[in-house]
């Protein structure tokens, strides 16, 4: 099952503290909460894909009220441009989840679809949304490659990977912008730094930097690992 067709996510309250902020934080300036989506934000993309993008949760103001990933906030508004250059989206603005935008040969979603106070999930939380990563993961067909956006998502996926028994030791794969693990002949990990607005003010990413990072996981969806970036 992909995005909103996974049982039970819409609703879900596992995590008590992330229900009731999703529901309960204050809306942007002229906004009401009518406003928000105010849910957890499953992810979307083409249910074809082999890639899948990883990031860590919904933005407060970003999808926590658009009610899609990354779309209407900063990290959104560095990244869809870049994934338009690079082939896997359809426009370069993202400002709603009507607005037309589709992707291709994409996945987009997060480690933990709830919005968090301060950016920060927990680690029972991203236990808990464990199980919505492997079934989004399990259901496409054609993946080869999850990029994980940040270290939360990554450790993420490497907590999924070992509890799947695909992977030995969390150690062996160390996170680093760039880092790309095998995990299966046909299944690589690639790490980067999160598109965050923090992360680009502080120039720890930049377009260039997230641009050859998206070469490399096309080059590894092709099946061509000769080159690891
Ligand atoms: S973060 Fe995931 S597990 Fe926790 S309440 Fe939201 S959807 Fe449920």
């Amino acid at each position: 099952m992909l995005g909103a067709e996974l049982p039970g996510l819409c609703d879900c309250r596992r995590c008590s503290r992330l229900a009731t902020y999703r529901e309960s934080h204050p809306p942007r300036k002229g906004l009401s909460r009518a406003d928000y989506w105010g849910k957890p934000v499953p992810g979307f993309g083409d249910s074809q894909g082999r890639v899948c993008l990883v990031g860590l949760a919904p933005g407060a103001h970003g999808a926590n009220r658009t009610g899609r990933p990354f779309t209407g906030d900063g990290a959104g508004d560095f990244m869809y441009p870049l994934l338009h250059d690079a082939g896997f989206a359809s426009q370069k603005e993202a400002v709603a989840a009507d607005d037309g935008l589709v992707l291709h040969d994409l996945y987009l979603t997060n480690a933990v679809k709830c919005v968090p106070p301060e950016n920060r999930p927990q680690t029972n939380e991203y236990i808990h949304c464990l199980d919505y990563l492997a079934q989004e993961l399990a259901s496409l067909p054609r993946l080869r490659v999850i990029c994980a956006l940040g270290r939360g998502a990554y450790d993420s996926c490497l907590r999924l990977l070992l509890q799947q028994g695909r992977i030995r030791r969390r150690g062996d794969y160390l996170f680093g912008h760039g880092a790309v693990h095998q995990i299966e002949p046909n299944l690589w990990l690639v790490a980067s730094y999160h598109t965050s607005r923090y992360n680009i003010q502080t120039r720890r990413i930049d377009a260039t930097m997230f641009l050859s990072l998206l070469a490399t996981v096309r080059r590894l969806a092709n099946g061509d690992d000769g080159e690891n970036g």
